[in-house]
């Protein structure tokens, strides 16, 4: 008999294991490919926005290992398209991740220890929360309005997501990038600014990285091509600070060895493809469109019942709910009746009892099953106490 599926002996796991938490997110992902569920959950992009593959163009060469860092055509090309928002720097200082999920991972074995303080943004992107608590981070909240309050704390570093924040939608106004940005060089305190959903721009707003504007803090900048072209390919990329790069390249190196080279190829080729401009165009028409179908489904379902801003960008509806319940409790009846959302508790580093919001994503319901679910979640949260 084969006894290799049981053991009596208890694995010794590591100390820090304490602080694994199973991610709320992947939960609730595990539910929404069942028929006939609509999902707000997620970030998931539309699957009508991937761009068309031709694999068997993929030279050879893409299947054997590659450099840490990245291949160099392709850090080049991200180097140039850095310059062109404001941020120059050479693409020596330009690492390839596996998503840029890892960014926070490897950004955290750099810079955490058990107790060290981070600054975040109340609420923020809770799979950060994830990684950062994972190493022992505790946290101070990144005031938009008084970025330096939590500065006074010297945190390791500040996390910001400036442009069309996960989970809020905000994008901060360029008063707002530049108090950030002076907040940091008068503290000493290093941004952390991730950047993923800056390409999905529905209405026109400030982009310039608030990292372009630093004058002496230490920087991190990452952004990702899960949104603008496909999450499966898992790729991101960091740039950073000239003193960061030896050690994020050796923490790269020890997690993966390098990240996917045919996925390298494939950015690359769609970052220099001639249609590139109008593909974009088409996938941020088709967003804006679920967006304002979705917003026309708030102001029918929920006038009476929460408070949102439009997103000019991005992926999220906030919603602040006029009674603050906590929202959780309404997760497994939606469930239930064929709609999952993000309870929005889940985005703050203090963990509060009840905050009364919601995260709902509006780029994979289509125009019909955004009304029913919203129509769903709203009669959800009237029966609530
Ligand atoms: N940062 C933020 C703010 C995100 O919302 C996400 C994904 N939803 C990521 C990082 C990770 O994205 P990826 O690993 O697909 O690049």
């Amino acid at each position: 008999m084969n006894t290799l599926q049981t053991t009596s002996a208890e694995p010794r796991y590591s100390r820090r294991l304490a602080d694994l938490e199973a991610s709320p997110i992947r939960e609730i992902l595990s539910v929404i490919d069942r028929p006939g569920m609509i999902s707000f959950a997620g970030g998931l992009p539309a699957a009508e926005s991937f761009p068309a593959l031709d694999l068997a163009a993929v030279p050879p060469a893409a299947l054997q290992y590659g450099p840490s860092e990245g291949d160099g055509a392709l850090r080049r090309q991200i180097a140039t398209e850095l310059a062109e928002r404001g941020l120059a720097c050479p693409p020596e200082q330009v690492l390839i991740l596996s998503g840029s999920q890892q960014g926070l991972d490897l950004v955290a074995k750099l810079f955490i220890d058990p107790g060290t303080t981070v600054a975040v943004e109340a609420p923020t992107y809770l799979a950060a929360l994830q990684s950062f608590r994972f190493f022992g981070a505790s946290f101070v909240a990144l005031e938009r309005d008084e970025p330096g309050r939590a500065l006074a704390a010297k945190p390791a570093f500040a996390y910001a997501i400036p442009t069309f924040q996960n989970p809020t939608g905000h994008c901060y106004s360029k008063d707002e990038r530049a108090a950030l940005a002076a907040a940091c060089d008068e503290a000493g305190v290093l941004l952390f600014e991730d950047d993923p959903y800056r390409d999905l721009a529905f209405d026109d707003c400030a982009r310039t990285p608030v990292c372009a504007r630093l004058r002496k803090a230490p920087w991190i900048y990452q952004g990702s091509f899960s949104k603008s072209f496909a999450p499966g390919l898992r790729l991101g990329y960091l740039a950073a600070s000239k003193e960061l790069i030896p050690y994020l390249t050796r923490l790269k190196q020890s997690a993966d060895l390098h990240s996917n080279r045919v996925s390298q190829w494939l950015v690359l080729g769609f970052l220099q493809a001639a249609d590139r401009e109008e593909r974009l165009a088409r996938v941020v028409e088709l967003y804006r469109a679920r967006r304002d179908a979705f917003e026309k489904g708030l102001k029918r379902h929920f006038a009476d019942l929460a408070r949102w801003s439009t997103p000019a960008g991005g992926l999220f509806f906030w919603l602040e709910l006029s009674r603050k319940i906590d929202t959780r409790t309404l997760l497994a009846p939606a469930i239930a009746r064929g709609v999952a959302f993000m309870p929005g508790e889940n985005f703050y580093a203090d963990r509060p009892d009840a905050c009364g919001a919601l995260r709902l994503n509006f780029s994979h319901a289509n125009e019909e099953e955004i009304d029913r679910g919203l129509a769903i979640l709203a009669g959800l949260i009237r029966q609530a106490d």
